[in-house]
């Protein structure tokens, strides 16, 4: 194989919806390359952005996957939604309102966990895009409630 570079074809892959109830919070959109799977991720705003605001990098394909993580609200501070591309083992940090559920460590199921003390946190849950993608998430209650709308497979 050569190691040329992928002259990427993107295709629209879909959209996930977070939501606090019928308030849009965030809309995370994919696109991926037809040729070789790389990834591309936007996140845009309730408010009207133009088509470049919030895109996020170009992931090559590796053993990286985006991984999105939503958080839940805290006081007047309303909930929210960050993408990172992250690969297991990796430390990865998304500013939450949380104290100590900022910084995270990438278990081999792809999802974060405290990298404090390696479990589970409390107010930020995270899956894998692929697995939310043309799939809405609801903020309103928590755990969160999520709706995948493409037909579950194996
Ligand atoms: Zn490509």
């Amino acid at each position: 194989m050569s190691a040329g570079k992928c002259d990427h074809d993107l295709k629209y892959a879909g959209v996930l919806n977070v939501t606090q109830g019928e308030e849009v919070v965030k809309v995370v959109e994919a696109w991926r390359c037809r040729r070789c799977g790389a990834t591309k991720v936007g996140l845009r705003g309730p408010g009207t952005l133009t088509s470049t605001d919030g895109l996020l990098e170009l992931l090559e394909p590796s053993d990286a996957k985006w991984i999105v993580a939503v958080w839940r609200g805290i006081g007047a501070i309303p909930p929210g939604v960050a993408a990172v591309a992250a690969r297991p083992g990796e430390v990865v940090r998304v500013e939450t309102p949380h104290e100590g559920e900022d910084e995270f460590l990438v278990g081999p199921d792809y999802h974060l966990r405290r990298s404090s003390d390696g479990r589970e946190p409390e107010s930020v849950r995270s899956f894998l895009l692929d697995e939310v993608l043309t799939g809405w998430i609801d903020l309103s209650e928590w755990p969160p409630r999520i709706l995948t709308l493409r037909p579950q497979s194996g």
